[in-house]
This record gives C-alpha cells, sequence and structure tokens, in this order.
C-alpha cells in the first residue's frame, strides 16, 4: 500500500515524518502482557469441557472431483433477500453493446471516462494515503463513545555515525575471527551449480499425451460429422418461467459437431465430479500444496522468439448485441448478431489457430474430415459478454451507495468497484467474500448445479481510512462468550430466549446459560436492550481479548521477534544486494508494527548472515561493537547466544548499526559461493525457541542450496517432463524434508518470509515449503540488479515488515447445522480437519474453504459461517477476531444462478486447479475445469432458461463472464506455460495465486488495459479499461496493463513524436529504452498524469509492480502479447472467441 507507492520519493525515513504521524493506532484495552508460552494450545476450543468436534464426515474431504456436493436434502422457502434486487444490479446490459467504453475502436474513439478513481481500491487504500502507514488492527470497544484513536509518531533519534573500524568481532564459537576480510581472490569461476537447464521449446503442442491436434476447421474440410449437431432435443425440458436474465449466443452448429466418438466431458482422471478420494488438504508432505511462481515477466531477457503473427482482425462487424437486459430470456430472440454462427467456422476470420484443439481431449477428431468450405463469418468480439462492460456496468450501478450488510444473503458489489461497507451485522466482504450469497437447501441441487460453495476469507484485511475498524471488546477474566457445544462465539445471530438467561446457538441450536455478568434484559422484541452497545451483538466482525486460556501452556505471550538472515555468498556480495539489504534495514528497524499507543514496537530483533556457515551476531546493547559467532557445524543447528541475539531495535541502536556498517565489508571479498538453507530456518526456530516467542525470518537467499547440510538440494529442473505425467513432480518438493522443518515452525510460531534473489534454478517448489507452511510470502527477483531491482524490492521489504501481521495463529470457519468446511485453500498448515494453523497470517493472505452439505437447509433459517482467528499481535495480545456470515438458502436452482460471484468463483477455481497440478497431469487439470463450468452452465440452460433453440448458448447474467475468466485460468503459466516461463516462476505463481483474494485473482488472470493517451489530464479518474486483445490497440497510442505483479506500458509505433518527447524524454520512438525500470520525471502534464496513474496502481497492490517498457514489434513485445489474454496464446491457448464456442459445444453435449 502506501508504503510502496512512495518509496523513491519519500524522504527517508530516518527521520521523523510528518505523513506518518497521521497514522493513528487506538489504544487497546490492554493489560499487560507477559508471556511465555509454548507448547500447545491447550485451552483454545479447549476449555470448555464436552465440545465434540463436528464430527464429519465419513467420505468427505477426499474427493478428487470437482466439487460433488453431498448428501440429503429437503427444502423449503422464503427468505427475504430479493435476487431480484441482486440481479438487476449485477449486470444490466449485456455486454454485447459495445458502449464507447469498451473500445472497440481503437483509434479516435474517444471513451468514456470512467470514474475509477481512487476508488478502484479493492480495499480501499486511498491512493493518497501516507507512506509508511500501517492501520490499525482494531480499536478498542468503549462502549457509549467512540473509539479514541492515538496517533502516535516515531521520533527516536538518529542513528550516530558508524563505527568506522570494520571490526573486532570475536568469534567464540568457532574460533574464526571475522576482521577485515583478508581474501581478495577473484570470485570462482563456477559461480552456480551447474548450467541453466535448457529449455526445450514448449510451442504449441502442449498436450503431450493428447488427443491428436486437430486442425482447425477449414474451407477444404469436409462436412462435419453429423451426429451432435443442431436441435438436439434437451434431455429435460427446460425450467419454465425463471426470469433470470441470461446472455445468449449463437447456435454453434454442424461445424462443431464433436465427433461421434467424442467423450468430451468425459470423465478425466482428475476431478470426477462424483467425489472421488481426494488427498487431505494440506497435511501430507509433498503434495501438501505449496509452491510458488514467478511472473513471466520477470525476465523479458529470455524472451526471444519472435512475435506472434499478427492477428489483427478488420474492424468489428456486426451489431452490437443487447442480449442481456435482466429481464427475463424469453424476451430475448437470437440476436441478429448472433446468427452468423450458423457455421462453426469462428476463427476462421481470425486466422487459424493450430494448437487451439489439443487442448481439449474430447474432441479428438475434430476438423479432421473434410469438408465443404464453411462460410466466412465470425463470431463478432464485441457480440460477447465483455469483462469491462460488467465491470463498468457494477461500478456505475453500485459504487454510489454504500453496502449496508444487515440483510442476509445480500450479493456485494464486485471487486472492482469502489464502494463503502456499513457493518450491519454480517462481515464485510473485504474479508469474506462467497461463490454463491444463496446457497442449494439439499446437496443432490447442489451436486447438480455443480457451483462450488466457497468462501474467500482475507481475516486481517485492510480497511479504507473510512470504514470502521473491528472493535476489541474485552470480557475480562471469563472471556468471550461461546455456545457450550459447538463453542460457536456469541454473534448478532444467537437467539436470547427465557428473558434473557439463556440463548439458543445459531450454529448447533444448542441452549446455553447466559454467565452472570452478561446477563442483559430483553426488549420487546426480544432483543437484549444493550444491542447496540454491545460489537458482538450487532456487528458481523470484532476481537475478542482472549484470556490466558487462549494461550500455549496457559501462560500470555511473549511480543514476537523479527530476525533478519542474509545470504553473503558471492553473488549475493557482487550484485549489491547485502549492501543494499543492511543499508536498508538501518532506518527500516525503526518502522516495525506497532500497537495501540505504544511507544516503540515490542517486536525484538535479531541478525544472522549465512553462506555455507552461519553467523549470528551479539548486537547486545551494552557492547561497544558487535560481537560474531559462526557455527559451522549446520549439521546440528543451535543457536550460539541467548543474551544479546534479540534486542530491542531503541536499546541496541548503535550496535546494530555498526554491525550492518561492517557485514557489507566483512564479506566484501568471499569467495564462497555455496550455501544452506534449511539449517537457516532451523536456527531462526532455534532462537525463537529459545526466547521463547513466535516470529518472523525474513531471509534473503540467492541460490540453490547445495552446500553439504541437511535440506541439501540437488537441480532437478527438467522441462521435457512438461505435458507428461510426472510434470507434477516439478511442483513438489524434492525431498520431506521441509515438510517436516515446517512443522516444527508451526508450532512454535515461526514464520518464514522468503526474498529469492535467482541468476538459475532454485528449487521454489522446495524452498517454498516452509514459507507456504507457515502463513510466510515468497519474493522473486530473477536476475536482480541494483538499477532496475532495487526500487521494487525495497518497496516490498518496506511494506512486508510493517504491514499486519497476527501470529501463532489458529483459524476455524464453524457453520449452521446442514453445511460444513470440507476444504481449505491457501498458505497455512492443517493437523486435524477443522483448524487451519499458521505461524503467521498478515493482512494480505486469504484462505479460501469449501463447503458440503451434510444435511438439508432451510430457506427460513439460512445458513451461517463464523470465522474465527486466533492469533498474537505485534505486541504480544492474544486475541480472537470473529467475522460472521449469513447467507439465504434456495429450493429453486435460479435463485442459486442469480445470487452467484463470478469473481470468487474464479478465484476458487483457480486454486483448486493450481492444487491439483501435484497430483495429476495438467492437462486432466485443464479438463476438468472445462468440465466443471460446462456442467455448471449446461444445468443454468436446463433447469434456468427459457426454452429456445438448442444452438443458442444461454449464460447466467451472473456468470456471463465465467468462460471467458476460465480460459484465462486455464491458458496460465501454471497450467499452460509458454517456453518462456521457467519452472521456477511455475511453482512461484502457485503459491502466491493460491493466497490471493478476489481483487488479486481477478486482475491477475485479466489484466487491466488502459490507453494512457486517453486519460483526461485534468481530473484524477484513470481512463476507461478496455478489453485484453492486440485488436483494440491503435498504433498510434500509448497503453498501460497491470496484473497485480508486473506494470507494461506499451508504445504504438505511431505515437505522435511529442507524446513520446513527453514522457520518455527522447525525440523518437527508436530511441525510447526499453531497460528503463521507471519513467523519467518530467515537467509536462502527459508524464505527471502517467506517473500518478502508475503510482495508484502500485498503492492497491500488495507488491511493487516490475515496470516494462514495451515497444509495438520489440521482441519484447511477444511477453507483453502473452497478457492480451482474449487473444489466442503462443503456448497455445484458446482466443476467448474459440473457447466460448468450445464451451458451447461442451454444453450441448452435456446437453443432449
Ligand atoms: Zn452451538
Amino acid at each position: 500500500m502506501s508504503v510502496n507507492q512512495q518509496a523513491h520519493t519519500g524522504p527517508p525515513y530516518g527521520q521523523p515524518q510528518p505523513g506518518y504521524q497521521g497514522y493513528q493506532q487506538p489504544a487497546y484495552a490492554g493489560q499487560p502482557l507477559q508471556g511465555v508460552p509454548q507448547s500447545q494450545y491447550g485451552a483454545y476450543n479447549g476449555p470448555m469441557p464436552g465440545y465434540q468436534q463436528p464430527v464429519p464426515p465419513q467420505g468427505y474431504f477426499p474427493s478428487l472431483g470437482f466439487p460433488s456436493k453431498g448428501s440429503p436434502v429437503s427444502l423449503n422457502s422464503d427468505t427475504s433477500l430479493a435476487p431480484n434486487f441482486i440481479g438487476s444490479l449485477r449486470a444490466p446490459p449485456t455486454s454485447g453493446a459495445p458502449p464507447a467504453v469498451s473500445g472497440a475502436s481503437l483509434p479516435s474513439g474517444h471513451l468514456a471516462y470512467s470514474q475509477f478513481g481512487h476508488g478502484d481500491v479493492q480495499n480501499g487504500i486511498p491512493a493518497s494515503a501516507a507512506p509508511m502507514q500501517r492501520p490499525p488492527a482494531s480499536q478498542p470497544f468503549l462502549p457509549g463513545s467512540a473509539p479514541t484513536p492515538v496517533s502516535q509518531i516515531s521520533t527516536f533519534q538518529q542513528y550516530g555515525p558508524p563505527t568506522a573500524s570494520v571490526q573486532q568481532l570475536s568469534n567464540h564459537m568457532a574460533g574464526m575471527t571475522i576482521g577485515s576480510t583478508a581474501a581478495s581472490a577473484p570470485p570462482p569461476a563456477g559461480l552456480g551449480y551447474g548450467p541453466p537447464t535448457s529449455v526445450p521449446p514448449v510451442s504449441g503442442s502442449f498436450s503431450a499425451t493428447g488427443s491428436g491436434l486437430y486442425t482447425p476447421y477449414t474451407a477444404s474440410q469436409g462436412p462435419p460429422p453429423t451426429s451432435a449437431s443442431q436441435g438436439l432435443p434437451l434431455a429435460q425440458p427446460p425450467f419454465p418461467g425463471q426470469p433470470l436474465s441470461a446472455q445468449r449466443l449463437p447456435a454453434q452448429v454442424p461445424a462443431f459437431a464433436p465427433p461421434p466418438s467424442s467423450t468430451g466431458i468425459g470423465p478425466s482422471s482428475y476431478p470426477p465430479t462424483t467425489g472421488a478420494p481426494r488427498p487431505p488438504a494440506m497435511p501430507g508432505p509433498p503434495l501438501a500444496g505449496q509452491a510458488v511462481a514467478g511472473p513471466p515477466a520477470s525476465q523479458p531477457n529470455h524472451v526471444s522468439s519472435p512475435p506472434p503473427p499478427s492477428t489483427m482482425a478488420g474492424p468489428h462487424a456486426g451489431p452490437p448485441v443487447s442480449g442481456l437486459h435482466g429481464a427475463p430470456p424469453l424476451a430475448h430472440p437470437p440476436q441478429p448478431g448472433y446468427q452468423m454462427q450458423q457455421n462453426g467456422s469462428f476463427g476462421q476470420v481470425r486466422g487459424p489457430q493450430p494448437h487451439y484443439g489439443g487442448a481439449y481431449s474430447g474432441t479428438p477428431n475434430y476438423g479432421s474430415q473434410p469438408g465443404p468450405p464453411p462460410p466466412a463469418k465470425r463470431l463478432d468480439p464485441d457480440s460477447i459478454p465483455s469483462p469491462i462492460q460488467v465491470i463498468e456496468d457494477d461500478r456505475n450501478n453500485r459504487g454510489s451507495e454504500p453496502f449496508v450488510t444487515g440483510v442476509r444473503g445480500q450479493v456485494p458489489p464486485l471487486v472492482t468497484t469502489n464502494f463503502l461497507v456499513k457493518d450491519q451485522g454480517n462481515a464485510s466482504p473485504r474479508y469474506i467474500r462467497c461463490t454463491s450469497y444463496n446457497i442449494p437447501c439439499t446437496s443432490d441441487m447442489a451436486k447438480q448445479s455443480q457451483v462450488p460453495l466457497a468462501a474467500v476469507i482475507k481475516p486481517l484485511a485492510t480497511l479504507p481510512p473510512e470504514e470502521a475498524l473491528p472493535y476489541l471488546v474485552d470480557h475480562g477474566e471469563s472471556g468471550p462468550v461461546r455456545c457450550n457445544r459447538c463453542k460457536a462465539y456469541m454473534c448478532p445471530f444467537m437467539q436470547f430466549i427465557e428473558g434473557g438467561r439463556r440463548f439458543q446457538c445459531c450454529f448447533c441450536s444448542c441452549v446455553t446459560e447466559v454467565p452472570p455478568h452478561y446477563f442483559q434484559h430483553l426488549d420487546h422484541t426480544g432483543k437484549r436492550v444493550d444491542f447496540y452497545d454491545r460489537p458482538e451483538l450487532s456487528l458481523g466482525s470484532y476481537e475478542f481479548l482472549a484470556t490466558v486460556d487462549y494461550c500455549k501452556n496457559n501462560k500470555f505471550p511473549s511480543p514476537p521477534a523479527f530476525i533478519f538472515m542474509i545470504d553473503v555468498s558471492y553473488n549475493a556480495v557482487k550484485s549489491g544486494l547485502v549492501r543494499l539489504i543492511c543499508e536498508e534495514l538501518k532506518s527500516l528497524l525503526d518502522y516495525l508494527p506497532r500497537e495501540g499507543n505504544m511507544e516503540e514496537s515490542a517486536i525484538r530483533v535479531g541478525f544472522v548472515t549465512y553462506n555455507k556457515v552461519l553467523h549470528f551476531y551479539n548486537v547486545k546493547s551494552s557492547l561497544a561493537q558487535p560481537q560474531m559467532m559462526v557455527v559451522s557445524d549446520v549439521a546440528d543447528m543451535f543457536v550460539p547466544l541467548l543474551d544479546g541475539f534479540l534486542v530491542n531495535v531503541n536499546e541496541s541502536r548503535t550496535v546494530i548499526a555498526s554491525l550492518l556498517d561492517q557485514i557489507p565489508e566483512m564479506f566484501a571479498d568471499t569467495r564462497e559461493t555455496e550455501t544452506v538453507f534449511a539449517p537457516v530456518i532451523q536456527a531462526g526456530l532455534e532462537a525463537l525457541k529459545a526466547a521463547e516467542c513466535a516470529g518472523k525470518l525474513f531471509i534473503f537467499h540467492t541460490s540453490l542450496p547445495i552446500a553439504e547440510a541437511p535440506g541439501k538440494l540437488k537441480n532437478r529442473d527438467d522441462k521435457k517432463l512438461i505435458n507428461t505425467d510426472k510434470e507434477k513432480t516439478l511442483f513438489q518438493p524434492q525431498t520431506s524434508f521441509y515438510n517436516n522443518l515446517a512443522k516444527d515452525c508451526v508450532a512454535q510460531g515461526c514464520c518464514v518470509d522468503l526474498f529469492l534473489f535467482p541468476n538459475q534454478y532454485l528449487d521454489v517448489a522446495t524452498l517454498g515449503v516452509v514459507t507456504y507452511q507457515t502463513g510466510g510470502s515468497i519474493y522473486k527477483y530473477a536476475y536482480f540488479q541494483l538499477e532496475t531491482d532495487q526500487d521494487r524490492f525495497l518497496n516490498d521489504l518496506r511494506r512486508d515488515v510493517q504491514k499486519e501481521v497476527g501470529f501463532d495463529a489458529v483459524m476455524r470457519v464453524r457453520t449452521s447445522t446442514g453445511i460444513r468446511a470440507t476444504d481449505f485453500f491457501g498458505a497455512f498448515y492443517m493437523s486435524n480437519t477443522t483448524d487451519v494453523e499458521m505461524a503467521g497470517l498478515d493482512c494480505d493472505k486469504t484462505i479460501t474453504v469449501e463447503f458440503k452439505h451434510d444435511d438439508k437447509l432451510s430457506e427460513d433459517s439460512g445458513a451461517l459461517l463464523q470465522c474465527a482467528l486466533l492469533y498474537t499481535s505485534c505486541a504480544g495480545q492474544r486475541r480472537l477476531r470473529i467475522h460472521n456470515l449469513s447467507l439465504n438458502c434456495c429450493t429453486q436452482l435460479a435463485d442459486l444462478y442469480r445470487n452467484c460471484e463470478t469473481d470468487t468463483l474464479i478465484n476458487y477455481l483457480a486454486k483448486y486447479a493450481y492444487r491439483g497440478v501435484l497430483s495429476s497431469p495438467v492437462k486432466t487439470v485443464r479438463d476438468a475445469l472445462i468440465n466443471q463450468c460446462a456442467q455448471i452452465l449446461a444445468c443454468y440452460r436446463k433447469n434456468c432458461a427459457s426454452p429456445s433453440s438448442a444452438g443458442q448458448l444461454i449464460l447466467p447474467e451472473c456468470m456471463k463472464l465465467l468462460p471467458v475468466y476460465l480460459n484465462c485460468v486455464l491458458k496460465s503459466d501454471v497450467l499452460q506455460p509458454g517456453p518462456e516461463v521457467t519452472t521456477d516462476d511455475r511453482a512461484y505463481i502457485r503459491q502466491l495465486v493460491t493466497s490471493m483474494d478476489v481483487a488479486e485473482t481477478n486482475v491477475f488472470f485479466y489484466p487491466r488495459l488502459l490507453p494512457l493517451t486517453k486519460a483526461d489530464l485534468d481530473s484524477d479518474s484513470l481512463p476507461a479499461a478496455i478489453r485484453n486483445s492486440e485488436e483494440r490497440l491503435s498504433k498510434g497510442d500509448i497503453y498501460l496493463l497491470e496484473n497485480g505483479l508486473n506494470i507494461f506500458v506499451w508504445v504504438g509505433v505511431n505515437v505522435q513524436q511529442g507524446l513520446i518527447q513527453n514522457l520518455f524524454g527522447v525525440s523518437s520512438f527508436s530511441q525510447i529504452s526499453n531497460t528503463l525500470s521507471t519513467l523519467p520525471v518530467l515537467e509536462n502534464p502527459f508524464s505527471k498524469k502517467v506517473r500518478s496513474i502508475i503510482d495508484m496502481l502500485q498503492v492497491q497492490r500488495s507488491r511493487y509492480m516490475k515496470l516494462i517498457i514495451v515497444k509495438q514489434e520489440d521482441k519484447l513485445e511477444m511477453l507483453f502479447k502473452h497478457f492480451l489474454v482474449e487473444d489466442k496464446s503462443l503456448s497455445g491457448g484458446a482466443s476467448y472467441v474459440d473457447f466460448l464456442c468450445h464451451m458451447h459445444k461442451e454444453i450441448r453435449q452435456l446437453l443432449s
């Protein structure tokens, strides 16, 4: 957030900054914390006797299949929430109509400006926020009075001048003295462990196992098989009378008819929808689900292949299709624009797409028969659902009023819409978003629809300043009031009875006595008279101060510690990285997370450097100079000092400054190229154990750890495995050693954040295991270069160090009777089937939870979720954060389809698929995704849409973007890598996506493309986004594309010289450097506008995006085109138009 943005411009923060003071942190009703914890959570979930785990389940989790719902059912209904309400708001006009905004007309058209404004901030982070701020986690709740945030400033003295003397560190342990290093020998020849793996081109034919590639259906081909074509009778009559608005696409037809043998939707070995056993969520070793992945863009250098042939098609023909007003489907006769598809030759005009077919096993023979030339018509891209239009419509319809959470089952505005939230009893969508806000009453219905029921939860999400932070409720020694049986926490849905003496649980119906201190009379409506004075009775989200019962060993915890562990091997030193980190830490340490009205951070810090051996530093305040202790026996790691390793920054300020000055000098002449890795984590873990506290390790690492030590790795990268059954091994860790280590780390509350700076393969899939399972973050800077990458790295580091994080966290999601949380996705560890454990959980991390039925639900009572997160704050306070959400339940499928949220669905599906690659061939995973979505849409067609020609594609209004977004997931680097994507990139991306929230996956899979030359220089707004297709680009314009990891600035060859001069400070197109990592600061309106847009975008994202300048027709353009996701991709991914036709065919097959 703000941190990122100011990086380059802000003043060094050694000094107090004005902006920083604005940062308010409320005081918390704290009690002194002392602590000394250890062991297990005796009490969590525990203090109450008689608690029975909600017995689950047999037959549950393991379902490899895509969401198979499960169980008996029945229905009834009612439910206040008017679907209509949502329906109409969600997506009115069809995408088809190319309003000015969708920019079909590239060149001239003046696109309407959206009020993107600051508004676009998903989590409401104001673009103008001051840097270095850290929003308070929660606010104290003082009944009857407004929270009084206490502003605080950090005004620490400056560092004294660093001691000049370069050392005199004594080496107590190993007897090594590190004075100024003597060695000055040249670097060893072999920096690495081997040549980079060669990268066989993985071009188009990715489906190794595949059914032969089929060529596009062209004029030379014969008639398609007649079998499945048109007019297949629906297996079931359409569900009449569902006034769902729908988007219809034209009949698909003969050419696309699948061959008789086709099993298009056939059982792919992977996720059978029936619910084959699926490996347990996290526990297992290798598959446990870890990994990470890097943006392909990180290696522009690798891009060598020439850009793909331009697919620029002619001007868009075809009238805009109005297709979908919220009106009843019946009102939509086939649109004229659709008629054209009666030939099935989509893609013709757009050029052959040789590899497209390969991806879908279901139609192996497609196009193989000769046939008559198809009519030369094509599906007009402007007539199919447009993400831009949907986003724009939602913004216009829902961006102006606050989203009030008082009503059950309300679908919130899209993540791309800027809106305020008022908590009136349900958690804000910033904390929880669901795939559907109306759940089928029975498992049969759920199974029939195939719509996964999942919630994407971000328990510590950052809120915009305008929204109230969760109140902190202190019930004193008795702790929070809970249901006797299921242990659910007091919440707005608990029902008080018997004059207020008892309450009935909304989750399990058990009746519990109200503790005397908590008793209150009820008013005539049965509501407690203190209803509005108690957050836990009136709000969806709040916090409880936890009692000692919720602490390990029944002792309050100590404040956490941060340990900085720096690789000082040859590469790290030579690249300038070590010096950069040390310089940065000198100032950054003054901005450690702090809480409430505390003067200074309670977090203690420690330092370690390492290559083949580890160096610990004693920075005790009483020392004149830091002392180093070397541990060269890395086989059995221990911490050589207790006193003086973890210190308070203020107390040890001069010693720390001295150390940070000395480290770069000490290792300046190192020749050591080998590193260890596992012992580094072990050292941090042991240090935290010794200090009896939780904490975070910040590890800065450069290479594959090949030095002799536990956790030693070998280079096992092999791109030849791509598209084979062994591809999954690339995502699995090469040893289970790290899984065991992760488990130990979680037990101690030791979270590991990893900053990687690889020049070659370093096995992210294995190195990331501990990070992933401890709730940490991985950052990757391939081919790190000081000039181009330091801003990005420093911004990421600053934000990572300062962001809100909870330690030693355990999360449990309780549900009302009828559904149950059965599966979890994210960065965490699970030792049982219900508790999600995270050594650390920061404000950016999400946990996706899937639900399944275990009984019938009722429309009357709906369904409830309660997410309870127990964690230790940065000051060492033990807290519980509670989020509640109530959903509707339905007996009509139409209600389900009317209340879905496609962005959340895609978030879930991507995570599900990305986990699937650990155990199944990638192709199988892709096929399963397609199959499931086809089933979802077919079910709608069959049960909810009005009768119509079988040839029409009819999409639910809320899901009309499902095909385009799904295609983006299928084409992503994890599921269909291009030749330039490395194994480490894929592992990195895989892990990254697994923790993303809905806003992040949305822009990651469908990047935002803005025509900069259309920006209004006089306003704060962003230019209206356009669709991600090359057809939409004009040679005379400059565009910006962002996906959360990268920002591309694309410059057309015909851009006016004046614009080039204004933006780049050079006089011609050819002089623009494509190695710029920032735009030059020029004093003209266009330059200022573009830079402010970039700054605004940087602030919105959780990571600092890499800026890449792309000139049209330059080699880097291929990289850029990879993100034009509506086009066919070089790696074989289908274009949107082609994919939509393919989906249509799949759906027709299902219906026949
Ligand atoms: Zn209960």
